[in-house]
Parts: C-alpha cells; structure tokens; sequence
C-alpha cells in the first residue's frame, strides 16, 4: 500500500501496516520528514509521482492522508499516475472529500475513511503504531462502493486493530459535527475565556485540561475539519447556543442549572453503557449490503473481524 502524507495519521498507519506485516511505502513533501521515516527503517519518498507509479505497478492500495486542503492537487496526481488503484482516506470530513474525488473522476475505485483516533500532535515524529488499537475507524457505504474496495479497506483498519463502523459518508459527517467538531470550537472557547480572567491558568486542573484538550491541536487542522463540514456544523452549533442561551435564562430566573445538567449526565450514562454488537451476518456485495452495513453501524453494530465477499465464499 502506499501512503500520501506522513504525519500523524498517515505516518501511524506506516508503522501499523508495517507491523502487521504489509509491504507499505509513502510520499512525504518535506525531505525532512522521509529522511526521519527513511531513519526508521520505512520506504519513503519526497517524489509523489515516483510514489504513485509504484503504487499503480503494483494495483497498490493508495491512502490519502493529507489535510483536506490539499486534497485536491493530491487527487490530480493520482488521477494522472495511478488512476486504477483503490483509493481510500483518512480525512476528518466524508462528504466534501466525495465530492472531490467525484470531481477528480476518481469515484468508482474510491471507498472514504476515517479513523476516529489522533492526539493534538502533529508530524512523522508524533506517529505511533498503536495509535487505531480498538479505535473506530468509519469505513463508507456509500451508494458507489465497490465491494472490493470496501473490503481492501476494511482489511487495512483491522490489520490496525481498529473495529470498523460502517456509515454513510451523510451520516458520519452530522455524527463527527456533534462528537469532533463541536468539541474543536467548545474548546477553544473554554481556553479562550480562561485565558481572559486573571488567576484562572494558575488554577486550572482536570476539568480544564479535559475540556481544552483538542485546542492544542494545529488550527490548520482544525479550520480544515470545521470549514470543511460547515454544512453540518452550522446547525449542530445553533443547538449547542440554544442550549447554553436556555440554560443561562433558566439559572438567571430560578437559579438553577438542573436541566441542562441532568440531560447531559444521563446522555453520557447512556454513552457509557452503549453496546457494539458485532456485525458478522452481511455479506459484501449481496444485494442490499450497503444499505443493511449502513443500519447496522446506525445501531452501534462494529466490524471485528472480515466479512465474507460475495464470490469469495467457500
Ligand atoms: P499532520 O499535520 O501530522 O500531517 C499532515 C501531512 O500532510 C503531512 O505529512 C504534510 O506534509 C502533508 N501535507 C500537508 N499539506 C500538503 C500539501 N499541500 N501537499 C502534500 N502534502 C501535504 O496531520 P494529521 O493529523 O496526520 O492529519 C492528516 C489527515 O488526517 C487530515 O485530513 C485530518 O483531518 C485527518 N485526521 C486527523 C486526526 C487527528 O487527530 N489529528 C484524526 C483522524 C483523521
């Protein structure tokens, strides 16, 4: 497999693929950076497309792991060098790379990802084989996904030691608009408003660390998550507001924060209790698999280990 950008993610999935025992080789534009991967033993280049001619020589899983801004100079590449390979991605938002790939003619060897794991760090140097053990990692269902593909993919996330979710590319982006990138902006403004009142970083403990916690991540990073899925951002945002405005006018006129406070410990109690049944029964390619794969991630349900693909039974 070949790996296009070695920075946290992309470098992490060098290691793991590696460790599990898979041929992978990457592209990095900095010299720095592959020199650093080259020192850790792995096959990089700092020549995109020398590393997409390989990846086409050997029908090579390609793995975009770029932020989404580069996304669509990446594509070009892959569209001139190595348009037959299975594609996948790592990026934090599904529909807008859909519509890139789409754009880029690039859709019907493409099935998106995105393992739900990272840290606030960035770089080959942050990277960490273990970094997706029993991390999520959404693999789509969308309705062009080619079976082949989707199972290339999946097989990648498992060899990771991540449990697969199947989604919708729709779906996964309103779900990481309410579990990502709100938190993104909650937390920069928690650490904004800290830092605006005297004595406050001299106090700040747990609670603080844990809720500001992504705000040490790049802003680039950030910025290209949010504004990339603004469409789904915009009203999990006005939900949030509506909240915090009815709490602050309920605590301004009884003096209490009960609601808010209640609904919220019990949506987390619910989180916390929250089953992942193992999704075994589908088989790929039959009629309906997408669909049946997109309820069944719907309903908690996580890939363990492979499924069977239709014609390769027996
Ligand atoms: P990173 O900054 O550590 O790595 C980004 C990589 O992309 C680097 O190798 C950089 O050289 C390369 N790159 C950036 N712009 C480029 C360009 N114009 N041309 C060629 N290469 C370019 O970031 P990361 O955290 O590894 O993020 C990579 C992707 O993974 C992003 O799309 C992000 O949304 C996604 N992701 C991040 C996290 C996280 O927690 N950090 C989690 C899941 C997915």
């Amino acid at each position: 497999m070949c790996v296009v950008g070695l920075g946290l993610i992309g470098g992490s999935l060098m290691r793991a693929a590696a460790g599990a025992g898979r041929e992978v080789f990457g592209y990095n534009r900095s010299m720095e950076a592959v020199a650093a991967a080259r020192f850790d033993g792995f096959d990089a280049t700092e020549n995109l497309d020398e590393a997409l001619g390989r990846a086409a020589d050997r029908d090579a899983l390609i793995v975009v792991a770029v932020p989404m801004p580069a996304l669509p100079q990446i594509l070009a590449h892959v569209k001139q060098s190595a348009p037959l390979c299975p594609l996948t991605d790592v990026i934090s938002v599904k529909g807008a790379v859909l519509d890139e790939v789409r754009r880029a003619d690039l859709l019907p060897n493409f099935v998106g990802g995105h393992p739900m794991a990272g840290t606030a760090h960035s770089g080959w140097s942050a990277g960490d084989a273990a970094l997706f053990t029993g991390a999520p990692w959404v693999v789509s269902v969308d309705d062009h996904v080619d079976a082949r593909v989707w199972s290339l993919v999946t097989q990648l996330a498992l060899d990771c030691h991540a449990v697969v979710v199947p989604a919708r590319s729709d779906e996964h982006d309103a779900a990481a608009a309410a579990i990502s990138h709100l938190p993104h902006l909650f937390a920069e403004t928690l650490a904004l408003m800290a830092g605006e009142v005297p004595l406050a970083f001299a106090l700040a403990a747990g609670s603080f660390r844990d809720g500001t916690r992504v705000a040490a991540t790049a802003p680039h990073l950030v910025r290209a998550m949010c504004e990339a899925n603004a469409d789904q951002l915009l009203p999990t945002l006005e939900r949030g507001i509506e909240l915090l405005t009815r709490a602050k006018d309920v605590l301004a006129a009884t003096g209490s924060v009960a609601d808010l406070v209640d609904t919220g410990h019990a949506a987390r109690m619910r989180y916390d209790s929250f089953s992942r049944p193992e999704i075994m029964t589908t088989v790929v390619g039959t009629d309906n698999w997408r669909a049946e794969l997109a309820a069944a991630g719907r309903a908690g349900g996580v890939i363990r280990s492979a499924l069977p693909v239709l014609g390769n039974q027996g």
